[in-house]
C-alpha cells in the first residue's frame, strides 16, 4: 500500500530505565486512518526487553518508594506543567495516530491531564488512619504501601487519556510502571516518558514496550509484576483478569460495552437528540462511553428518530468526524449495517450512502430504528458509528432491557421528571449514570469502572479506588508498655 518513502519510516522505540531502545526484531505497522498510509514502525517488545523493563523498574522501586511523598508530588507538578505545555502536540499524535478530530483528541488529553492534576494532591490521599488507647496502652495506626512493580495494558481509542488513568496514580503511590499501550497508537506513551523524564522522574520509574498479545503474555507470566491495570475489549479483560488472578497478581481489568440512552416521553428531545447525536458518534463512535443504544419510551420514539435521522445526516464527514481506525475495523463496522439489514432493523440512516473521503478508513453515520434485543446489531459491541434504537412502553421495561444486557459501563436518562431519574439511578445495574448527561464519565476525582462484562475486578481506575488498588493497606497495632501494664497471658487477647 505505501511507497519507497516507506522505507525511511520513523521507529517508534521502547522507553526502558530512561532510554529509548529501538532493538532488531518484530515490528508493527502505524497508519494514519485519515489517508490509509503507514506512516511509522513500532518496535514490538519480546520476552528479553520485558525482562529487562521489569529489571529496569525492580531496581528503581526502592529508592521511589521511600522518596519522601511531598518530592513524589512535586514531580508530578511538574509532570502535569510540561503535559500542559505540549498539549496540542499531544493532541495532534492522538488525531494522527487514532483519526479522532483534533478538537476531540485535545479534550481527550485534557481529561488524561486531570489524572496527574489529581494525582499531585497524593500527599493528602496517602494518609491513613489512626486510632488512639483501642485497648489498655494499646494503639492502631494503618500504612498504605506501594505495591511493587505495577503495569498497564491499553486501548488503541484513548491513546493519552486510558494510560493516564493508570501510570501517574500508580508512581505517584510509590510503585514503578511498565505501561504497554495499543501498538496500533504507540507514540503518545513514548513522548509522555520522555516528558515524565523531563519532570524529574528517576529513570527505570516508567518504562513502556510495545507489541501484541506475546508481549502481554510475557507481562502476564513475569513474577517480577505485581499489579495489572488493563483496559480493552471483554475478551481479552476477561483473559488478563483469569490469568493474572491465577499467578496470584492484584488485577483490574476494564472491557467493552453497549450504553443505553432511556429517552422519556417528558424530556426536551430537541435537547437530548443533539446529545445522543454527539454520544454516538463523537470519536466516530470509538469510545467506551458511547451511547450505541438508544431506548425510546412510548410518544417518544417517533419525534426522537426524525431528530436523530435530521442531525446524523447532517454530520460532515472528515470535518465533525474522523475516520475508524484500521481497514480491517472498517470492513467490520460496515458489515453490520448489512447485518442490521439482514435481520430486519429499519435502516433510517445508511452509512454507505452517504460522500466520504476517498483515502483513508471513512465510514458515515447509520441509525436503525425498531431494533430487538435478539439482534447482532444490538448484542455485539460495535465500536464504530451505528446507533440503534429499540422502543418500550415505559420506564419499567427500559430498565428491564437495559439490565438484562451483559455489558454495564455507561447509561444515561433523558427526562424532566427527577422521580424517574431518581428510581432509574437506584435500579439501573450500570455503574456510571448519567441523568440528561449523554456520556457519564466521571471527574477524575470520582472513580471510572462499570460492572459486569465490563470491568473484571473490585476496584475502578482514577479516584480514591486508583489509590487502593495501587497500594496496600497494613494495620500496625503497638503497646508501649508501663511499669503497670498487666503481662500478656495466654488467653485469646482482648486488648480492653
Ligand atoms: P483490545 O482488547 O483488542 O486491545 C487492548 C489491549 O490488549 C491492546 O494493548 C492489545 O495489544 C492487547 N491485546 C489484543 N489482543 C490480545 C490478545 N489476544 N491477548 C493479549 N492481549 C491482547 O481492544 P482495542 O480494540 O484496542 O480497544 C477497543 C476496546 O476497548 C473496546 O471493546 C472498548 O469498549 C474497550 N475500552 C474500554 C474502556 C473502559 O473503560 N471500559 C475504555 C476504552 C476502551
Amino acid at each position: 500500500m505505501n511507497k519507497p518513502a516507506e522505507l525511511k519510516l520513523a521507529t517508534v522505540p521502547a522507553w526502558i530505565n530512561g532510554k529509548a531502545l529501538a532493538p532488531a526484531g518484530r515490528t508493527g505497522e502505524v497508519f494514519n486512518p485519515a489517508t490509509g498510509q503507514v506512516t511509522k514502525r513500532v518496535c514490538f517488545s519480546d520476552e528479553k526487553i520485558i525482562d529487562a523493563a521489569v529489571k529496569a523498574a525492580a531496581a528503581a522501586f526502592a529508592a521511589w518508594r521511600d522518596t519522601p511523598v511531598l518530592r513524589r508530588a512535586r514531580v508530578m507538578q511538574k509532570f502535569l506543567q510540561l503535559l500542559q505545555a505540549n498539549h496540542s502536540q499531544l493532541g495532534k499524535i492522538v488525531s494522527e495516530e487514532h483519526g479522532k478530530t483534533l478538537d476531540d483528541a485535545m479534550g481527550s488529553v485534557q481529561r488524561g491531564i486531570e489524572v496527574v492534576e489529581f494525582a499531585c494532591g497524593i500527599p493528602h490521599l496517602l494518609k491513613g488512619e489512626f486510632a488512639e488507647n483501642v485497648g489498655t496502652q494499646v494503639d492502631t495506626h494503618t500504612l498504605r504501601q506501594p505495591v511493587g512493580v505495577c503495569a498497564g495494558i491499553t486501548p488503541f481509542n484513548f491513546p493519552v487519556m486510558v494510560p493516564l488513568w493508570m501510570f501517574p496514580m500508580a508512581i505517584a503511590c510509590g510503585n514503578s510502571f511498565i505501561l504497554k499501550p495499543s501498538e496500533k497508537v504507540p507514540s503518545a506513551s513514548i513522548r509522555m516518558a520522555e516528558l515524565f523524564k523531563e519532570a524529574g522522574l528517576p529513570d527505570g520509574v516508567f518504562n513502556v514496550v510495545h507489541g501484541d498479545k506475546e508481549a502481554v503474555d510475557s507481562i502476564l507470566r513475569h513474577s517480577g509484576i505485581h499489579a495489572v491495570s488493563f483496559v480493552g475489549s471483554t475478551p481479552i479483560a476477561r483473559y488478563i483478569y483469569e490469568t493474572c488472578a491465577k499467578a496470584g497478581k492484584r488485577v483490574q481489568a476494564l472491557g467493552g460495552a453497549k450504553n443505553h440512552a432511556v429517552v422519556l416521553p417528558d424530556a426536551d428531545l430537541e435537547f437530548a437528540a443533539d446529545a445522543l447525536i454527539g454520544a454516538a458518534y463523537g470519536s466516530a463512535g470509538e469510545r467506551c462511553m458511547a451511547i450505541s443504544a438508544v431506548v425510546a419510551v412510548g410518544a417518544a420514539a417517533d419525534p426522537l428518530v426524525r431528530l436523530l435521522e435530521k442531525k446524523a445526516k447532517a454530520i460532515k464527514l472528515g470535518v465533525d468526524m474522523g475516520p475508524l481506525v484500521s481497514a480491517q475495523h472498517l470492513a467490520k463496522v460496515k458489515g453490520f449495517i448489512e447485518t442490521g439489514v439482514a435481520e430486519g432493523a429499519k435502516l433510517v440512516v445508511d452509512a454507505r450512502e452517504q460522500e466520504h473521503p476517498k483515502e483513508g478508513f471513512y465510514l458515515g453515520t447509520s441509525l436503525f430504528d425498531h431494533v430487538t434485543p435478539e439482534m447482532e446489531v444490538y448484542r455485539n459491541e460495535i465500536f464504530g458509528p451505528i446507533l440503534v434504537v429499540l422502543r418500550t412502553e415505559n420506564l419499567e421495561q427500559a430498565i428491564r432491557l437495559v439490565n438484562a444486557n451483559p455489558y454495564a459501563n455507561g447509561t444515561a436518562i433523558f427526562t424532566e421528571s427527577g422521580g424517574a431519574a431518581r428510581r432509574f439511578a437506584a435500579e439501573i445495574q450500570v455503574g456510571m449514570v448519567g441523568v440528561n448527561v449523554p456520556i457519564p464519565v466521571p471527574v477524575a476525582f470520582f472513580s471510572f469502572g462499570g460492572w459486569k462484562n465490563s470491568l473484571f475486578g473490585d476496584l475502578h481506575v482514577h479516584g480514591v479506588e486508583s489509590v487502593k488498588f495501587y497500594t496496600r493497606t497494613k494495620v500496625v497495632t503497638s503497646r508501649w508498655p508501663h511499669q503497670d501494664t498487666p503481662a500478656p497471658g495466654l488467653d485469646m487477647p482482648t486488648l480492653g
